[in-house]
């Protein structure tokens, strides 16, 4: 019975995510209305196919679904549409008060939305969220790996360019394989020299050389993933040392196979060499979970009880880039909840 009060508890712990994608959020339910609007695209429309078509069964199958939604969002509407009900989503079903939301302007603007009216609608989604939702949204901006420098020449104008007050970060996703850290060290000085804090994914799929690579030369204050971290001690005692966070998302890690079984997790060895972490549901429809899922399962792989789980949360405030005012705010609502 500890166990279904524990995920009760979990399920109405005030939180704040730091690693969810934008069109990775995306569930059934929304890309139904999105496919409604686009019937040529010829993703269903009807919910239990859509559920069923989400299922997780692999990675490629989630590349599948991942390339379809991309495809649906053809219009600045379709931006603000998403953003919006992600934004519900996340504050009614995961009791999220605040979320930075990875969003890849890159693969919206080749597909024909300009830039400013991309803004604007994730600008208008965000205002509209925190009045109704009372849900605060901040931006990460981050490269498409794969689509190599002209995707992160295009990013690094967005975020300098058209930025606005509630861009905080800037990052780099897609494979790691084939695509080294090194390339993007320019674009990393540019958005950092502007404010913007360095938060790319590295050691999902590769080594902890890739880790070493980000923190060195893209000046990583937290790491996307970070998985691959544990096999090198002495990765473990820097990033420590230096206060680099790491945004654990184990279901993803299982879905993508980063990690075999969840019993292998290095969630407990990154806790226990001290380095700071937080859970995180990447791209939370895609791959069958939720932030309350992630958080039940990282409190089995650390032996958590309420105070505990309650501790990550707290962790995920403090590594979080939010304004100070909505800190102490969302602190003393987890204080008051947890007792
Ligand atoms: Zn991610």
């Amino acid at each position: 019975m500890r166990g279904v009060s524990l995920q009760n508890f979990i399920t109405g712990l005030p939180k704040v995510e730091l690693h969810v994608h934008h069109v990775g959020s995306a569930s059934p339910r929304i890309v139904s209305e999105l496919a409604a609007r686009h019937p040529a695209a010829g993703v269903p429309s009807d919910l239990e196919e859509l559920r069923d078509f989400f299922t997780f069964r692999d990675f490629a199958h989630f590349i599948d679904v991942y390339l379809a939604v991309v495809d649906l969002v053809r219009t600045p509407e379709d931006v603000r549409l998403l953003t919006y009900e992600v934004a519900r989503e996340m504050a009614e079903g995961q009791q999220l008060r605040y979320a930075e939301l990875t969003c890849t302007p890159y693969t919206s603007v080749v597909r024909g939305i300009h830039i400013r009216d991309y803004t604007d609608a994730i600008e208008d989604a965000r205002v509209a969220a925190e009045r109704d939702f009372g849900l605060v949204l901040r931006w990460i901006y981050d490269i498409p790996g794969e689509s190599g420098i002209p995707a992160a020449d295009a990013t690094l104008e967005y975020a300098l360019e058209h930025r606005t007050d509630a861009l905080v970060g800037f990052g780099l996703g897609g494979p790691e394989i084939g695509v080294p850290r090194a390339q993007f060290a320019e674009h990393f000085d540019r958005a950092r020299a502007a404010g913007l804090h360095s938060v790319p994914h590295a050691g999902e799929t590769t080594g902890p050389e890739t880790v070493w690579e980000s923190v060195r030369l893209l000046g990583a204050e937290r790491i996307g993933h970070g998985t691959s971290a544990a096999q090198d001690p002495d990765l473990l005692a820097h990033l420590a040392d230096t206060d680099v966070v790491l945004e654990v998302c184990p279901t993803s890690n299982i879905a993508t196979r980063a990690v075999d079984r969840i019993e292998d997790h290095p969630l407990r060895a990154f806790v226990d060499a001290g380095v700071a972490v937080t859970i995180n549901s990447d791209d939370p429809p895609m791959f069958s979970t939720t932030l309350n899922h992630d958080y039940e399962v990282a409190a089995g792989l650390l032996d958590l009880d309420e105070q505990g789980v309650a501790d990550l949360a707290r962790a995920a405030v403090a590594a979080s880039f939010a304004p100070e005012d909505v800190k102490t705010r969302i602190r003393g609502e987890i204080d008051a909840y947890a007792g």
